[in-house]
């Protein structure tokens, strides 16, 4: 097993203890009104606390869940604690707002959803309109009927329902004549293209004029400039979600963004430049360097598994800073090997990640601290000052390299 393979069984294996442990947890993102900052609603977003893993992200889990089928018991889970959540805000007096809640297709095949709701709602004495349902509009292509069916049962009780990820399925459009969503929410795919190209900023603003022809409020996900934010309001969008305005965050900060009650878009840029391994003088490739990953140490104990690609980006005596697609959390007790090549020489470094930041969904930065000895690192200075002085007097002889290494091996989106 590679390390993701592995990853991907021990998630499975836990998940259902974890359910009980309580080591799963949910953060809000702010919905807000596109002309006044307005906060509108929030979306709960599912976070696992794993205790080997660190934090996992929910595109990790989420299909290993709706494999084993735990997925209908997690949707349920999410369902009563935020409507706990929500009459815990009532309880306060805080000025809350209705919270939307992702549900898979899977629990509309199961009778218990609508019960589920009902019996939340009715325990914690909620309004059904505080509740939001968010469906993808794959779940409609796959499922159609038996979704549709519940959709109108939820609806009539007066759950909102909102059509996610719009634009991403095929044949969008006929999708909205199934059922009369009270909210569609464009892909932040689409959003973010909206900065590049020309197409895609026309095919939102018309999707805004289409879904006001049907009664819908539009909702733009993933908006992280103000470009994007600006194109928005010109073609009257109604709300917007994204790190422009907030991450999604824990309760505790979330309550507080609801005491204010507005907010304004962030310059979001700063936050994300990644600070390397400052320490010692760094060798930037001019093209990422490949590199095989495995880890040996988990725990405190040994391991056995095959490797996983990852790219270097740049190294010093201290460590080296990589790309990978697999997401690892920052831990001293993860002790990873790390095998290259470099200019014809077989390097191989043991350490542990010191930092993350994620790049985009699927791609992390890592900040990796080798394990060495004091001689061992002056002796690995010695070599890198030598390797900086080949890459300026020949900066070509790698470069097919890196290149073939960053194609083959990740794409980069
Ligand atoms: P989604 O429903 O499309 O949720 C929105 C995702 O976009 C969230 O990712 C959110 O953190 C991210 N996002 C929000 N604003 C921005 C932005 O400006 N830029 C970028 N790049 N991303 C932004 P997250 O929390 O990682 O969740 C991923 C997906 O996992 C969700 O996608 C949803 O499909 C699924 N998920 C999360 N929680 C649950 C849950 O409780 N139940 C189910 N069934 N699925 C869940
Ligand atoms: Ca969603
Ligand atoms: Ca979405």
């Amino acid at each position: 097993m590679d390390i993701e393979s592995y990853k991907l069984f021990t998630l499975e294996q836990d998940m259902r203890k974890a359910l009980h442990n309580d080591e799963f947890f949910l953060e809000y993102q702010p919905r807000v009104d596109t002309k006044t900052g307005k906060i509108l609603s929030a979306e709960a977003l599912l976070r696992w606390n794993h205790p080997e893993w660190g934090r996992v992200s929910p595109l990790e889990f989420i299909p290993v869940a709706e494999e084993s089928g735990l997925i209908i018991d997690i949707g349920e889970y999410v369902i009563r604690k935020v409507s706990r959540q929500l009459y815990s805000w009532k309880e306060k007096g805080l000025n809350f707002v209705p919270i939307s809640v992702n549900i898979s297709p899977l629990s509309f095949l199961k009778n218990s959803l609508v019960s589920t709701i009902e019996e939340a709602l009715e325990e914690n004495h909620l309004d059904a309109a505080l509740i939001e349902i968010e469906l993808t509009e794959s779940s409609l292509i796959n499922y159609s009927e038996n979704v549709i069916s519940v959709l109108k049962e939820l609806g009539s009780m007066g759950v909102k329902i909102a059509l996610d990820d719009f634009g991403t399925g095929y044949s969008s459009v006929t999708q909205l004549k199934k059922y009369k969503f009270d909210v569609l929410k464009i892909d932040k795919t689409f959003i973010q293209a909206m900065d590049k190209n020309a197409e895609d900023a026309i095919i939102t603003a018309n999707l805004v004029q289409l879904a006001h022809g049907l009664n819908m409020q539009v909702v733009a996900e993933g908006v992280e400039t103000f470009e994007q934010f600006y194109s928005l309001r010109k073609n009257g969008c109604d709300q917007i979600q994204g790190y422009l305005f907030s991450k999604p965050v824990p309760n505790s900060v979330f309550e507080q963004k609801l005491l204010i009650g507005n907010l304004k878009p962030q310059n979001i840029k700063e936050e994300n430049v990644f600070k390397g391994l400052r320490k010692y003088a760094r060798v930037e490739f001019p093209y990422p360097l490949e590199a095989d990953m495995t880890i040996l140490e988990l725990n405190h104990k040994s391991v056995k598994m095959g490797s996983t690609k990852i790219l270097i980006e740049d190294i010093s005596a201290g460590g080296v800073k990589f790309v990978s697609k697999i997401k690892l959390p920052v831990r001293k007790d993860i002790i990873l090997l790390i095998e290259t090549m470099l200019l014809g020489e077989n390097l191989a470094f043991t350490g542990t990640i010191v930092r993350k930041d994620e790049i985009s969904d699927t791609l992390t930065n890592y900040g990796f601290q080798f394990i060495l000895e004091e001689e061992q690192r002056a002796g690995l200075a010695k070599t890198l000052d030598q390797l900086q002085i080949q890459l300026e007097q020949n900066p070509s002889v790698p470069k097919s390299r890196f290149i073939e290494a960053a194609s083959s091996h990740l794409n980069f989106e």
